[in-house]
């Protein structure tokens, strides 16, 4: 039996699925969130050579060392005792949270297990075989898999000469586009697009798309949220999760911001409650005072002393304000990867764009001492 509405089934119909692409859609529907698509977890697994020994230094997911916040976890340790119930409050509680903080009305704010689920909803909801994914290259790929799933077309269009979304370019790229995707700050580059350059494609992006807006680094950085073009009644979506700096990764809260017709758009795909700890745990750590100020002093600091390694020793890399960048292997950046793990230090996945770079985390303080010392051995 089909476990599409009959709604659901004249919309597919309309954005051009066939048969196939129809039934493979019906059956991710009643699969719910465990959608068949990529993660960062899952992406960096794929450049891990078998399992990590314990004293390994992992800095290839963009995770974080630190984990929850003291509060935050004392708030989800008591309430695993009541976890035999649903607690929906716990979810309605968070949500309102956000929106409070966002300067969103309550609705315009949906829950979800971490953001990786709505950005998959968003690419399923909005793109099809008529309707392309438009994404900044380097970019970060999950949203593109699931382009490639529904055959959905993705363009590509390359970042600027200084490294942020070329908005003027992806307004362009394709008359057709259903879904443009930035990342803000950057994954994996760490680099920040300007407010502006944002308000612009809004304004000027094709007609019927729809702009979403990933800002699962934003507290990293000092880059405005965009949030208030949500508030403002424009075809915006924006992603939070609480996997980076929150260090929640293994818990799982996230969010999408967006007007209640669009969120209605991407409700339909997948149901159910959400883990209370994850919910508990993410409203916690909004409440927890100077959480995220402290936390981003704390990446910088650990990010400029890494910076001024490299430059000290002349290594080449793309300045960040985020928890991850880019540095230049002088080679195919693979051999770089396997060279490091050989050092049992973890570094990041390469992005075909630029098969010279790899994807570096910041770590603690000691996770990077490690790391240059294992750099300066395999650069020498
Ligand atoms: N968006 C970006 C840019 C990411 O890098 C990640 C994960 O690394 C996600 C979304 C999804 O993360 P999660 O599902 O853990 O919230």
């Amino acid at each position: 039996m089909s476990p599409l509405s009959l709604e659901q089934a004249q919309d597919f119909a309309r954005r051009g699925f066939n048969r196939r692409a129809f039934s493979k859609l019906a059956t991710m529907i009643t699969a719910g969130a465990t959608l068949p698509f990529a993660s960062e977890h899952a992406l960096a697994q794929l450049s891990m050579i078998g399992p990590l020994p314990p004293d390994a230094v992992k800095i290839n997911a963009n995770e974080n060392p630190l984990g929850p916040c003291k509060e935050a976890a004392e708030a989800m340790y008591n309430v695993i005792q009541k976890g035999g119930r649903y607690l929906y409050e716990e979810t309605f509680s968070y949500a309102k949270t956000l929106a409070e903080q966002e300067g969103v009305k309550p609705d315009y704010v949906m829950p979800f297990a971490g953001s990786s689920d709505p950005l998959h909803r968003a690419v399923l909801a909005f793109t099809s075989p008529t309707a392309s994914l438009v994404m900044g290259d380097p970019g970060y790929e999950a949203g593109s898999r699931a382009a490639d799933f529904i055959k959905a077309k993705v363009v590509k269009v390359p970042l600027t000469k200084t490294y942020s979304h070329d908005v003027k370019a992806m307004a362009t790229a394709d008359a057709t586009a259903g879904l443009i995707y930035i990342c803000n700050p950057n994954n994996p580059t760490g680099t920040l697009t300007k407010k502006s350059d944002i308000e612009w494609l809004v304004a000027n992006k094709p007609k019927g798309s729809v702009v979403l807006v990933d800002e699962a680094y934003i507290h990293f950085s000092d880059a405005q949220a965009a949030s208030d073009l949500v508030a403002a009644g424009k075809d915006v979506i924006v992603l939070r999760t609480f996997s980076k700096l929150y260090g929640m990764a293994g818990l799982r809260a996230g969010a999408a911001i967006a007007r209640p017709d669009l969120l209605a758009k991407i409700r339909p795909y997948g149901a159910g409650a959400l883990p209370v700890t994850g919910m508990i745990g993410a409203m916690t750590s909004l409440k927890t005072k100077g959480l995220v100020e402290g936390r981003r002093k704390m990446n910088k600091q650990v990010r400029d002393d890494t910076f001024a390694f490299l430059d000290k020793n002349k290594f080449q890399f793309v300045a960040s304000d985020s928890n991850c960048f880019m540095l230049d292997a002088k080679r195919p950046a693979g051999e770089l990867v396997k060279l490091m793990a050989k050092e049992k230090v973890f570094i990041g996945r390469v992005w075909p764009a630029w098969p010279n770079h790899a994807r570096i985390t910041v770590g603690t303080a000691e996770e990077m001492q490690k790391f240059q010392k294992a750099l300066l051995k395999v650069m020498a």
